[in-house]
């Protein structure tokens, strides 16, 4: 059995069903599994938007999502040896920068439409 088949009836068997649709990357049969779909050839999840305005949305929610987790990550690189000094001014502007970041990223996450520039 091909590694892509295997992959598939292990979907397959935690629940997944087979869809009518294909992964817009190699064209395999997309199988739906907890409302996502998921690409057994690419292994990956794939958004398949009915609208541009969705497509645009779903994207930009992983992009924002993998800029945070890189973002954590950096943060917790910081103050992963104890407690920034204080008079460390290169690692608290750092720290402020990626908190602020970190901000606003989470108030475009919790916003339900798709992220823009507001107030112009
Ligand atoms: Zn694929």
């Amino acid at each position: 059995m091909s590694d892509v088949m295997k992959r598939a009836s292990d979907y397959m068997k935690r629940g997944a069903k087979l869809t009518s649709e294909t992964c817009p990357v190699c064209g395999y049969m997309l199988l739906e599994m907890e409302g996502r779909k998921v690409c057994p050839q690419c292994d990956k999840e794939v958004i398949v938007a009915k609208t541009r305005e969705e497509y645009v949305e779903a994207s930009s929610r992983i992009v924002l999502t993998r800029l945070r987790e890189v973002l954590l990550e950096n943060i917790s690189n910081l103050t992963g040896e104890g407690p920034v000094p204080l008079e460390n001014e290169e690692a608290l502007d750092l720290l402020d920068r990626y908190v602020s970041i970190l901000e606003k990223l989470e108030g475009l996450l919790s916003d339900k439409r798709t992220p823009h520039v507001r107030g112009k």
